[in-house]
This record gives C-alpha cells, structure tokens and sequence, in this order.
C-alpha cells in the first residue's frame, strides 16, 4: 500500500490527514497514512483548558463563518449542532484612546465606516479627522495596478488618523501585525476591490450594506422561521472550545487506522529522485520512515529548512515569511470583585497607545457558556510586530502586563481566582508586501515536486477556516500525484 505522511499536528495538518483519509476510502484506493507531530497533543495552536467550568482558548477562540471551510467541516464532524455564536445581547466593542475606553461606532462594513451619524458622534477621531475621511468621496480611484501596504492604502483613502484608531487596531487583532508592512492584497484585498468597483471605501460600504438590507429584506418573507439567538453571528465557535473540532478529528481518523504518532519530531527529510521519488524521514529519537508523499503542515520555517538540502530557493522562500511572537494571559474574577459590569466582547488597542497589550477579550461577555455563573472570565493578548523585543517572555512577566493593563484600564486590582497563560513563540506569519508574489514563486518551485503538499497558516490565510482549506488543497496535489480522482469540493 502507498504510504503518505503528514507533518505537523495543528488543524491544517489535521485536516489534510482527514480529508486524505476520507477521499482514498471513498475511492476505494485506501492508502497508509502517518501523522507525525513534535508536541506532546494534538492541535498545535488550537489549546483549549476546561477547568472548574471556565472554558479557556490559549490560541484561537473562534472561527469565521463567511469561509466555509471550517463550518463544512464541523458539519461532517457531526459537531454543527455544537457551533455557538457570540453573544446577540452585548456586542459592544471598545477601542482604547489616549487611555479611555470609546465604542467603537456602529455601522462599520466590512471594516469601513457606512454609517454616518456614529461617525460624526465616535469621539475617537477629532474633526479633521472626520472631515479627512469624508474626503474619501472625493478621491481618484488609483489607476495603477500594483500592491500596498494596509496602512497605505487606508490612509490614502480614509487618512492617516482613521487608519491609526480604528482599522489599524481591528486588524491588528487579527494579524498581530504591522499594518504599514502587511501586504493589502494578502491580508484585506476586498478594500482595493471596494475602491475599483465602486469608487471609494466608504461609497463601497455603503453599497455593500444596501445590497445586503435588499437581500436580507426578500429573505425575510414572513415564511421564513426566525433565525436562533446569535445564529447571524459571523464568527461561531463549539460550545466546549475549539478542541471539540480536534477531538473529533482524532476520532475519525483513529477509527479509519491513520497511524497518529505524539512526540515525534521530524529533523531530517531527505528526497530520492527515483521514479517514482521516494521520501526518506528521520526523527529526533533517530528512527526512520519511508514514504512516497509527503504533506508539510509546519510553519514555514520549519518547513523550509526540512526540505533546504534538495530544494534550496522553495526553502529560501519559505523561510522568508516573518513570523511574530504573541502571548495570551487569561484571568477569571468572582463578577463581585469587578468596578463596572463587562457590556460588551472587549477592546482593541491602536498601537499609538504604546501599551504591551494588544487586545483585551472579555471571554464570559462574549461567550457566556465559558465561565460558571457569577464569574468574568479575560482574556489579555500580548505582543505585536516590532514590540517582541520589550517584552520579557516569561509567564510572570506576561502575567504583570496583563494585570496592569486591567488595573489601568478596567480599574481591577483584586487577586486572580484562576490564570493561564499560553507563550506562542514564532507564531501569527506575516503576510507583508511582497507574500502574493512570493505565493506564486512558492507554486512554481513546488511543481516540481509531485509528491509534497504545504499547509499551514503561511501561505493563504492565517484563520482556522483558511487552515483546513490549505489541508484540503495539499490533499487535492497530492492525490493528482496518486492517480486519484480529485473531489469536486477541494
Ligand atoms: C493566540 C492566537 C489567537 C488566534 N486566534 C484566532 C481566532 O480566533 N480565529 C482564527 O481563525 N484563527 C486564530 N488564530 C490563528 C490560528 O489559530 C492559526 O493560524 C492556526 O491554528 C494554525 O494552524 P496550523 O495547523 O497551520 O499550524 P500550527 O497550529 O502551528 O500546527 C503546526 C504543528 O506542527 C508541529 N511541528 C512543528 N515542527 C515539527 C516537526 N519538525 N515535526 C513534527 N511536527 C512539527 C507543531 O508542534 C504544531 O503542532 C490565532 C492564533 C494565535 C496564536
């Protein structure tokens, strides 16, 4: 039987055994499988904690419904009925400005502003900032084709002001990045789109939005039955954490016989150019495995210097995506220890704040299963592009950053019941100018090499949806090397 093997014990490498499993058996050509991961568990970056009824996400906590990877999954999963959204009933966000906590205004689209009375009130931006961003409606549409940075492009359009207070934090949060480096067509390509189609950022929203009230207004006929609290959330998560999806996955693929090896880390791959070519690993205990594919589902890095020795510039190219470090400090408090009630899903924290904390979740607002009853359950994210270096990467240090921000900025200074903390060392790739043209290098180096599939965070996507798609595609390479049929899915 042919023997694939895949690296990298995270969702993507997760996914990719999966959807491999699951393709070979249906087509009847059912193939050995190996997954090799260098952690003592299963999901790399997905590190759920269930304690004393709290429910703590170390890494993600939730995942974007609009790419339907991820929904897709859990629902072959059996898992769909599980998927929770955000809490319908205190949606507020905040975002820090010169230390005060301001709302973050209503009627953003897609990130940009398509209301204008929250926009006029949002004491966020002062009144040149404001009337910059009206200028938007003014503004050529930039003919030449061609990249930006993110903070280019928005304060281009929108002004230097708007993109530091109110898109740079949001995205900040998503990226841990820095957004005068981050490639716009690899991180948010549909505001370049926004501004081709319709001639500016905020006339794009607005159309957006009107377009979606027609749509949802001819959905809702009366006929249609009345959608389940928080069943419109764009961002949905299983009721015990996302490690129910790893749990899952783990089940399926134990059941079929895919051979799931812990604590094996793979420190040589060596490739024969026979035909057909042959892959040859060694472990860190100093074993061995032969097999004839291979999919990477490592960060790039990793990957790149695993196949350094026979594909010098694909690994030079791997090796050149940056990766930043970022932490997450969680806190749970008796409700009665807080000063004020948590009225919303937490705040962002533009980086002209200059503080160590990135963003602030407040886990038992947002999802309130996550914390018994009479509890507030925080979260804290640390580290961003380019502020790695003043930060002391050990848990008491992350621990004072954390406290101080809630003592700054929510005024709590009572004890901690409980408090985890979860180092991610070299882990949020950044996609900055120069990663789609890099994306296409990538392709072409690794055409010539039939039997190797790449997953993972570093390449298309860094959410979890992107994730299991990246497996899916691998899978998809792979089984063209193998005379399998593709799936009309992948
Ligand atoms: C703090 C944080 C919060 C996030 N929040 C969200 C969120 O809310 N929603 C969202 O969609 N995404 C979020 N993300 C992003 C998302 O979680 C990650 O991009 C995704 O989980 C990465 O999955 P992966 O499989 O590509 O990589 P990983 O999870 O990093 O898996 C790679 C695996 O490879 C293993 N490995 C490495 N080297 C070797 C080797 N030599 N041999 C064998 N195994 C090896 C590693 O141990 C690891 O388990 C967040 C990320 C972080 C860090």
């Amino acid at each position: 039987m042919r023997q694939v093997v895949v690296i990298g014990g995270g969702i993507a490498g997760l996914s990719a055994a999966y959807y491999l499993q699951k393709e070979t058996a249906a087509q009847g050509k059912p193939i050995a499988i190996t997954l090799l991961e260098a952690g003592t568990r299963w999901g790399g970056k997905i590190a759920t904690d269930r304690v004393d009824g709290f429910v703590i996400e170390g890494g993600p906590d939730t995942f974007l419904r609009t790419k339907p990877w991820a929904v897709q999954l859990c629902r072959e999963l059996g898992l769909e009925e599980r998927l929770h959204g955000t809490n319908p009933e205190q949606r507020n966000t905040y975002v820090l400005h010169r230390e005060r906590l301001r709302p973050l205004p209503e009627g953003l689209t897609m990130m940009v502003p398509s209301q204008f009375g929250p926009m006029i009130r949002t004491g966020l931006l002062s009144w040149p900032a404001k009337a910059r961003m009206g200028l938007d409606f003014f503004l050529p549409t930039k003919s030449e084709n061609g990249d930006e940075t993110m903070g280019e492009f928005v304060s281009r359009r929108l002004g230097r002001a708007a993109y530091e207070s109110l898109i740079e934090p949001l995205m900040s949060g998503i990226y841990a990045g820095d957004g005068d480096k981050l490639s716009l067509q690899a991180t948010l390509p549909y505001l370049r789109d926004l501004e081709l189609k319709y001639g500016g950022l905020v006339k794009g929203a607005l159309a957006v939005r009107k377009e979606r009230t027609q749509k949802a207004k001819a959905n809702d006929n009366g006929s249609a039955p009345k959608p389940a609290p928080g069943s419109r959330s764009i961002f949905l998560t299983p009721l015990t954490g996302l490690a129910e999806i790893v749990e899952a996955l783990l089940a399926e693929l134990e059941a079929a016989g895919v051979d799931l090896r812990l604590n094996t880390r793979v420190t040589r791959l060596e490739r024969s150019d026979s035909k057909p070519e042959t892959w040859h690993l060694t472990f860190d205990s100093g074993e061995h495995l032969e097999a004839d594919a291979i999919i990477l589902a490592t960060p790039t890095y990793v990957s790149g210097a695993l196949i350094a020795d026979f594909a010098p510039e694909l690994a030079a190219e791997l090796a050149a995506i940056e990766y930043v470090s970022t932490a997450t400090v969680t806190l749970a408090y008796p409700e009665s220890e807080l000063p004020k009630p948590l009225d919303g899903y937490g705040y962002v924290i533009p980086r002209c704040e200059g503080r160590k904390a990135l963003a602030c979740t407040w886990t038992s607002t947002k999802f309130p299963h996550r914390a018994p009853e009479g509890h507030a359950l925080i979260r804290v994210f640390v580290g961003r592009a380019g502020q790695e270096e003043q930060i002391t990467w050990d848990d008491e240090a992350l621990l004072a950053i954390a406290r101080e921000e809630l003592e700054l900025t929510l005024g709590i200074t009572a004890e901690p019941l409980l408090t985890r903390i979860f180092q991610w060392e070299k882990a949020m790739p950044q996609y900055n100018l120069g990663h789609p043209e890099r994306l296409e290098r990538i392709d072409a180096a690794l055409a010539a090499f039939p039997g190797l599939g790449l997953a993972g965070n570093g390449y298309q996507g860094i959410g979890i949806p992107d994730c299991i798609h990246s497996g899916e595609l691998a899978v998809e390479k792979l089984l063209k090397h193998e005379g399998h049929k593709v799936p009309q899915s992948a």
